[in-house]
């Protein structure tokens, strides 16, 4: 069998259109596994098709922040507002099935040597965002494999260690032996670094190559169905931005 092509999809937050255009663009890369780095649900307005068209697909995918939230009954008091006000709303949205599967998530999954998490690996459940080398340095101290893939913070960089730590943004990016990498996957359905155009990551587990995709999709319509359900207009007006 010839070595996986995996696509990697995260911060999909219930965005139907974004992951349609994903999986097209995937598929046309001739990718033949999924992973996905969490938060399938939130700020969008579906779900539970997301929800359903991840389990179907994915080979291991991992528990986001907005997943735990939506399948659990705890309290938000640290959720950002705007998120917390989505959270009701998608927990209604979603079948009882749907619930028990995001409550079965793990917070870290190991696949063919790599690691998947959507925070960060020194604390998990903490949900702390990798914005800068220094906290990257905690994850790497908890990085037992050369490459992890993340996401939560939407913003695609990756984190390099060798002697030192470095942080910058990549399109391909080859992975060499003996370095330590902290990839972030970007965001399906919400990107926040000033692109509009879904994120996701292709990579090519024989030749090393992690390539960060951007697809444009139908952004009007994901925003007619923030409308149509209600949901805060500034999660439509975010869509347009890239913030
Ligand atoms: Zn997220």
């Amino acid at each position: 069998m010839s070595d996986p092509r995996f696509a990697i999809l995260g911060d999909i937050h219930g965005n139907g259109p974004a992951l349609t255009a994903v999986m097209e663009d995937a598929r046309g890369r001739g990718v033949t596994a999924w992973l996905c780095v969490g938060d399938i649900v939130g700020y969008n307005a579906e779900p539970s098709e997301c929800v359903d068209r991840i389990r179907e697909v994915a080979q291991a995918t991992v528990c986001g922040n907005h997943d735990h939230y939506c399948a659990h009954e705890s309290s938000l008091e640290d959720f950002h507002p705007l998120a917390a006000s989505v959270v009701a709303w998608t927990r209604r949205q979603l079948s009882e099935e749907q619930v028990d599967y995001l409550r079965g998530l793990s917070l870290v999954r190991m696949v063919a040597g790599f690691t998947l998490v959507h925070s960060t690996l020194d604390m998990p459940d903490k949900w702390g965002y990798v914005f800068d080398a220094l906290e990257a340095e905690a994850n790497f101290n908890c990085q037992t494999t050369s490459v992890c893939f993340y996401g939560h913070t939407h913003v695609p960089v990756v984190f390099e260690r060798d002697q030192r730590t470095r942080r910058t943004g990549y399109r391909v990016l080859k992975l060499e032996a003996g370095r330590k990498y902290f990839v972030n996957a970007g965001s399906v359905g919400q990107p926040r670094d000033g692109d509009p155009r879904a994120a996701y990551v292709v990579y090519d587990l024989k030749s090393r190559v992690v390539e960060l995709r951007r697809v444009a999709y139908d952004v009007a319509k994901a925003q007619e169905r923030i409308r149509a359900a209600g949901l805060p207009e500034r999660l439509a007006q975010r869509l347009s931005l890239g913030k």
